[in-house]
């Protein structure tokens, strides 16, 4: 292509020949957002008015949580045989299903197989894959590293508060599913309910460690609490003097921006603690968990802006999928389109070793190819860090900083020095990316320690 003249807008002077090509459209489209009454494509949606479909009660009342409920919802946008399959996915699935009709209304029906919100929320059974040998249901190790039932201290200076357990929807690839949700056939889960007392004690614990500088509150979804719960962590936790920042973490903004636009009380809420936090020095933001540019839309554009006008800071952790947003197209869309509102892209985690996802994993050399596009295609301050959360406790690590990594047996060797010194924390690929070969190995007890024995002894000859 020949360089671009940009025509002079000062009289009199030259043209500037531009050095760079003009950029293809395409790569603008992250700017494109979704906007008019696109729920009205699903039947049961087909007469709701925008006022409706942005009221976030609507939207918690109106929410999927039965293959009933989603035949209902989409009739006959889908064939008999699509819901006989997710009915065999929500039995099987570990975590309790629950899709918000704005989620719904993004999934692209006529592809419902491939489409990537879909694959996050509706288990079908068709997809099923048997677990990794080595996966356990808190594969993360939080309950181990909890001194009071909610509160996981595992660093040195930060903590994770969950302070909830339930969730405006429910991920199919949710790494807390050994407590978020109710019960479902395959877990019974521990039980994390809203509860003064419980609070009370992760507070105490908290005012006792004057280490502890920063917190994450999650759970659940810090978007399940009432607008004067907000108030009550935020106040409690800004009232302790070594606490310096706070997170509350929600996957609501990706999934029922509406909130944010509606619930005047919960937003306000937020509001007034944030700017609780600035009069006290102290930094309070908003994390969220976008997955897919496709959950953006005009509405999250909104829905954004106010936090914007509000100074309320959002910073995003998106897990990688397969067939979700493992490309390094979708990702580096994903990131573009997140910076474009404000939201920093903090971290992308490689997919934790959770029971029932299976088909959902993808590999460490998967993240590290991507991460390698990513980098550099927007500014570093929103180019997200790509993390495995070392199973076994070692909390989350570059993907870059194995020690040792066996692309043929999939396992990657990590240590974590300032967590928990001298010790291996082992990551294991999806088996379905491996050889058969070395899936026939996994599938024999007898191969596990052999291999893993092996991958350790190879990160201990890199130790200087
Ligand atoms: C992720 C996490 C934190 C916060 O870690 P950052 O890297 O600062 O985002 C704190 N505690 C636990 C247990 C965590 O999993
Ligand atoms: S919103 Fe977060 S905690 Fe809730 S199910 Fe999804 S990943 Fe798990």
């Amino acid at each position: 292509m020949s360089a671009l003249k940009v025509l002079p807008t000062v009289p009199g002077t030259q043209p500037i020949i531009s050095k760079k090509p003009a950029v293809d459209p395409s790569t603008l489209a992250y700017k494109d957002l979704l906007r008019g009454p696109f729920w009205q494509r699903i039947p049961a949606y087909a007469s709701v008015t925008e006022e409706q479909f942005l009221d976030h009660n609507w939207q918690a009342k109106n929410s999927i949580t039965s293959p009933a409920k989603l035949l209902a919802a989409v009739q006959e946008l889908v064939p008999a045989a699509f819901i006989q399959d997710a009915e065999l996915g929500f039995k099987h699935s570990p975590m309790s299903v629950r899709v918000s009709p704005y989620m719904l209304s993004l999934i692209d029906w006529e592809n419902p197989y491939e489409d990537p919100l879909r694959i996050q929320f509706i288990p079908m059974g068709s997809k099923l894959k048997a677990d990794h040998p080595k996966l356990d249901l808190d594969s993360l190790h939080e309950q181990a590293d909890a001194p009071v039932p909610g509160l996981t201290h595992r660093y040195q200076d930060k903590a994770l508060f969950l302070a909830l357990d339930t969730c405006p929807v429910y991920c199919r690839f949710c790494t807390r599913s050994y407590a978020v949700g109710v019960d479902t056939e395959e877990v019974e889960k521990v039980s994390l309910k809203v509860s003064s007392e419980r609070w009370a004690r992760a507070f105490e614990y908290i005012a006792s460690r004057p280490e502890l500088e920063d917190i994450v509150i999650s759970g659940g979804d810090a978007y399940q609490l009432r607008a004067q719960q907000i108030e009550e962590i935020g106040d409690a936790l800004l009232a302790i003097p070594n606490v310096r920042r706070m997170r509350f973490a929600t996957k609501g903004p990706a999934v029922m921006p509406q909130k944010l636009l509606t619930d005047h009380a919960w937003t306000d809420a937020l509001t007034r603690v944030v700017e609780k936090g600035r009069k006290l020095h102290k930094e309070v933001v908003l994390h969220t968990h976008f997955n897919h540019p496709k959950e953006i839309t005009g509405i999250t554009e909104d829905a954004m802006n106010k936090l914007m006008e509000r100074g309320i800071t959002v910073r995003n952790q998106s897990v990688l999928q397969r067939g979700v947003n493992d490309s390094p197209e979708t990702m580096t869309m994903l990131v573009k389109r997140m910076g474009h509102l404000n939201i920093h892209a903090y971290y992308v985690y490689v997919h934790d070793l959770v029971k029932g996802v299976e088909d959902l994993r993808t590999s460490v050399d998967t993240a590290i190819f991507i991460e390698k596009h990513v980098r550099g295609s927007t500014a570093g301050i929103n180019t997200p860090t790509f993390v495995v959360d070392a199973p076994g406790g070692g909390g989350k690590r570059d993907v870059h900083s194995f020690e040792y990594y066996d692309r043929e047996t999939g396992i990657s060797v990590y240590m974590a020095p300032s967590v928990k010194a001298g010790q291996y924390f082992l990551y294991f690929d999806p088996l379905h990316q491996l050889s058969k070969a070395v899936q026939r190995r996994w599938a024999d007890p007898a191969e596990h320690d052999l291999m893993t024995n092996a991958a350790i002894a190879k990160a201990k000859e890199r130790i200087r």
